[in-house]
């Protein structure tokens, strides 16, 4: 099996931070999961359920803090 890199690792780390923020919802997150949405619903590499860029789930990715957007079209 390949090595993890560095960057899957964060990926990796920032999917366990978002489905746990899923799960146990933060108000603080929430907000800037809703910030984020309306961007990536105006996004061309939005797809239905994940970002079209990373592959990530949306769901997941929204509520990640550390995350960022891979064309850097999220303010934080
Ligand atoms: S590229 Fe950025 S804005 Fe577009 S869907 Fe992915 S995370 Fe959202």
């Amino acid at each position: 099996m390949a090595a993890m890199t560095k960057k899957n690792l964060d990926q990796l780390k920032n999917m366990l931070d978002g489905w746990k923020n899923v799960f146990i919802s933060d108000e603080e997150v929430e907000q800037l999961a809703n910030e984020r949405e309306e961007i990536c619903e105006q996004c061309p590499h939005k797809k239905k359920f994940t970002c079209g860029l990373c592959g990530c789930p949306l769901k997941a990715k929204l509520r990640a803090v550390e995350a960022i957007c891979p064309d850097g079209r999220w303010e934080k």
